[in-house]
């Protein structure tokens, strides 16, 4: 079957490398001569087990995760993390730090202030969200549990592109929206979690990393799948898992592995974001206002300073084959997003759209 692929810039859930779309296609009706696919595929079997196995292993070594670490992958999306990285990690603390870079951050804030006292360590809030705060203007709750941030914000566009210095307390990181976009140093970290519909695949997983010696005693009034013990205990198992989404993700990790891994996929990151914003510095017709070093890779917000030209944009861009690009509902306006599977060439054919759509319009 010949395949129409458009460059589809939405956040998430996002594009995927056609390799991996043409690997799952083949695989579909008889996975591995099993006579069935991998939907119906008990998760039990050795079939399976070999997946999440290759999977695990996979990402150990993309992200070169120390044997301390345990990796799971659960159900319930990065959302689900937001509850239960406080409920797991609180122990006999009353408080948790949170660094607010904007709505991804709020909304983790939201949640864990069902369960501890949440004190904002930072806030970009004065900037209207468009940097970071400055590490010497933190404030930390040195009876925190731990150190909350959002390593990139999805719909602000802004990113950390450095780790947070934290003594005396464990680092936990939501990674949904640029896990595996480049090397990041996992030992500085306690916990890592993303959701896999960006980066690793398609909704209904997502992935934690944990340092085992975080594992607490999780309040008995706990349900069991939101308890990270019982889920390391049951590798992942502790009910039918994702199998589909789990298994799609293991074949991103391999495409990954074969493209290179993370290094070189940083290397293709920072050259596309760099060709986007470089148009869009150079031009009055187009606007980003996320300051520049705090600026994501991964998902870039602009504006077209006459908003009535939106839907036309939209339209012709769309007519030239790239797709996604209308901004997040909460701010209107457009975003591009750049994961690991949009291509160099998917960024130059809308960086060349852009161009001409300004000398034609602006
Ligand atoms: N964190 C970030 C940074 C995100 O971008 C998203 C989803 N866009 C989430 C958390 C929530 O993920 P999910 O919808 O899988 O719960």
């Amino acid at each position: 079957m010949a395949m129409t692929r458009a460059y589809y810039f939405g956040a998430g859930p996002a594009m995927l490398p056609a390799a991996v779309l043409s690997e799952v296609q083949q695989e579909l009706p008889d996975y591995q001569g099993s006579g069935i696919s991998i939907m119906e595929m008990g998760h039990r079997t050795a079939g399976f087990e070999a997946i999440a196995a290759q999977a695990e292993a996979d990402l150990r070594e993309l992200m070169a995760i120390p044997a301390e670490y345990a990796v799971l992958f659960l159900h319930g999306g990065a959302a689900l993390q937001f509850a239960m990285v406080p409920l797991n990690l609180l122990g006999n603390q009353q408080a948790v730090n949170y660094v607010n870079t904007g709505h991804w951050s709020a909304r983790a804030i939201r949640e864990a202030g069902r369960f501890a006292h949440v004190h904002i360590a930072a806030d970009g809030g004065a900037s209207g969200y468009t940097t970071i705060p400055p590490v010497t203007q933190w404030r930390m709750d040195m009876t925190g549990a731990y150190l909350h941030y959002t390593v990139n914000e999805t719909i602000g566009g802004v990113e950390f592109h450095w780790v947070p210095a934290v003594q005396g307390m464990p680092l936990v990181a939501d990674m949904t929206s640029m896990i595996l976009s480049r090397p990041v140093d996992v030992r500085r970290h306690g916990l890592i979690y993303a959701a896999a519909q960006k980066n690793l695949g398609i909704a209904g997983l997502a992935v934690v990393i944990v340092q085992n010696e975080l594992l607490k005693e999780t309040p008995r009034s706990a349900p069991s799948m939101l308890d990270y013990r019982a889920h390391v205990e049951a590798r992942s198992m502790l009910n039918t898992p994702p199998v589909f989404a789990w298994y799609v993700a293991s074949k991103v990790l391999a495409w990954l592995k074969n493209s290179g891994g993370v290094t070189v996929m940083a290397e293709r990151n920072r050259r596309k974001a760099a060709m986007l914003y470089e148009l869009l510095d150079g031009s009055g017709f187009y606007i980003n206002r996320v300051e520049k070093s705090s600026r994501s890779w991964m998902n870039v917000p602009f504006t077209l300073r006459d908003p009535s030209l939106d839907t036309l944009f939209l339209q012709q861009a769309a007519a030239t084959g790239l797709t996604g690009l209308a901004g997040h509902r909460s701010t209107g306006g457009m975003r591009a997003s750049l994961y690991n599977a949009m291509p160099e060439t998917g960024v130059g054919t809308l960086v060349e759209f852009m161009r001409e759509f300004e000398r034609t319009r602006g």
